[in-house]
């Protein structure tokens, strides 16, 4: 992966999502003394950057596809179903019976085709596999995808040349693909990948030296939940190879971030929330123009409602 394939993802998406803005925090970066930037990736029309992947993955395609199927309940899952209708692509998401109504009511209304079969999201890829091999639909990943790094990896060409990057990090699809282009692009540029204290199979894995898998556990950023792969292809290597650092982060340093962006009328969900927690807590200090990446903005609306008024008290 280079900043060609990057470079040729930008010029497939034109028109196709957005150019989000990044405005300056300004309160905090008086506290810091720093400028603090923030790219809003929670205004893409589906709420969070995973619309560049998907996006790019679905523009990249053969022709005489014959359709598009994913696992993902969540901004992956969404991404895919809202990419697939804009561009004429039938879209297939396969759900396990736990998932909420509320979340299947959402892939559906977007467009996609939503099968419910089994009970765990074991069940959902087992049926995804079949699809693959018996109706011969394509198979999107949320993260581990060349396609979809070098979409994500375009948030890396609007960001201008900081001292830092502060990304948020799954799967590591965003922080590879930011990455790649960055460290191409500005070398000194540090590009840090940020998590939750438990349950983050990256930053496991990074420590182990290969991709190991985690208990997952209930967090606020549950967009960064979820393994990497035991046969991960893409993601772990650029990870490892190109992030300078990972940190990571409790639930109330978490929690504060999200009110601190809430007060600023930025409305984010916990795992868009890293940056600003890591800036917050003092566990990364700024040493020039940092940039953070609001990642996404689907929180629950009572959650985030609860989480203010904690504020209050
Ligand atoms: C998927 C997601 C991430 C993490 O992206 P990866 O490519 O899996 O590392 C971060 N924030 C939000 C809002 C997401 O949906």
């Amino acid at each position: 992966m280079t900043l060609d394939d990057i470079r040729a993802a930008a010029a497939r998406l034109r028109g196709h999502v957005a150019e989000t803005p990044l405005p300056r925090d300004e309160a905090l970066s008086a506290r810091l003394g720093q400028p603090v930037l923030m790219k809003c990736e929670y205004r893409q029309p589906t709420g969070a950057f995973k619309l560049r992947g998907a996006t790019n993955a679905i523009l990249s395609l053969p022709a005489g596809v014959r359709g598009v199927v994913t696992a993902s309940t969540g901004n992956h899952g969404r991404a895919l179903a809202h990419a697939a209708r804009a561009l004429g692509v039938p879209a297939t998401v396969c759900l396990s019976r736990l998932v909420p109504a509320n979340k299947v009511q959402a892939i559906r209304h977007l467009g996609a085709l939503v099968r419910i079969v089994g009970d765990s999201q074991d069940d959902a890829m087992a049926e995804v596999a079949r699809l693959v091999a018996q109706d011969g639909l394509t198979q999107i990943p949320p993260f581990d995808h060349p396609d979809v790094v070098a979409g994500q990896g375009t948030i890396g060409l609007e960001i201008g040349t900081p001292n830092a990057v502060l990304v948020p990090l799954s799967g590591g699809g965003l922080a590879a693909g930011i990455a790649v282009a960055i460290k191409a692009i500005s070398p000194a540029t540090r590009v840090i990948g940020l998590t939750m204290e438990n349950g983050a199979a990256m930053a496991a894995s990074l420590r182990a030296g290969r991709p190991v898998e985690v208990a997952e556990v209930a967090t606020l950023a549950d967009s960064l939940g979820g393994g990497i792969g035991l046969d991960n292809r893409v993601t772990f290597a650029l990870c490892r190879d190109l992030l300078d650092d990972v940190i990571l982060l409790t639930e109330a340093e978490i929690a504060a971030a999200i009110r601190h962006l809430g007060r600023a009328g930025h409305v984010v969900e916990g795992a868009a929330a890293v940056g600003h927690a890591a800036l917050l807590a003092g566990k990364f200090v700024p040493r020039g123009p940092t940039v953070t990446i609001l990642s996404g903005g689907n929180i629950d609306p009572a959650q985030h409602a609860r989480l203010m008024q904690e504020d209050a008290a």
